[in-house]
């Protein structure tokens, strides 16, 4: 917990005119649209600093919850505002990431779509050592896309990791590529090789 504490407070200040930014679309998005924005600063603020992420890591506002998927037309459909919130905020109350909610949902609708989101998310990691396998998380039904995405399990195992080194196992190319990226953004060493199907990602976090 302190450690995600740390992590929130360096991103916050180094994210600060993103945030900025990222407020100015969101605000004017939900009054056109007539949605809420999630009240709980804590998550709101988290979601400015994932999508500001996502925006340097991939050149565009992808969605904070799910890696791209290498296919350009889910792709298009995944930038946020995504083109499943309508369906989403009528089922849940929010959007899948729990950012845009209906007009005047009460406290205990976030309150549970903030949980929905944690049940998802912090889930145990297959880590063991400094190995960590991300295949067989669940997949979202809309996207077809796993959850929690490889980007996801690597922020939560770097604040288990003992020392600074980490191999990945991923299922996919397009979830190496995506890693590729995230370490040239944040400035970590890369290395991926292939045996049978299965591409193991080796991180140097500096
Ligand atoms: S689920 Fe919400 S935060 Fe994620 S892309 Fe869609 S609108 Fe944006």
């Amino acid at each position: 917990m302190i450690k995600m504490m740390i992590a929130f407070f360096k991103d916050f200040f180094k994210y600060r005119k993103a945030i900025k930014k990222q407020d100015k679309w969101i605000t004017k998005f939900a009054e056109k649209k007539g949605y809420d924005i999630n009240p709980n600063k804590m998550i709101n603020t988290n979601l400015k600093i994932w999508l500001s992420e996502m925006e340097g890591i991939y050149s565009k506002r992808m969605c904070p919850c799910f890696d791209p998927s290498g296919d350009a037309e889910l792709d298009k459909k995944m930038i946020c505002p995504c083109q499943f919130i309508d369906e989403e905020i009528e089922e849940y109350g929010t959007c899948h990431c729990a950012l845009f909610g209906k007009k005047d949902l009460p406290a205990e609708q976030w309150k549970a779509s903030g949980k929905r989101l944690m049940a998802e998310y912090r889930v145990p990691l297959n880590i063991k050592g400094n190995i960590l396998d991300t295949r067989g998380m669940p997949m979202d039904k809309r996207r077809n896309l796993p959850i929690p995405d490889a980007s996801h399990q690597l922020k939560n195992g770097l604040l288990e990791l003992k020392g600074n080194e980490l191999t990945m196992i991923v299922a996919t190319e397009q979830e190496s590529i995506n890693l590729e990226k995230i370490a040239k953004f944040k400035g970590f060493v890369y290395q991926s090789s292939k045996k049978e199907n299965v591409y193991y990602i080796d991180l140097k976090v500096k």
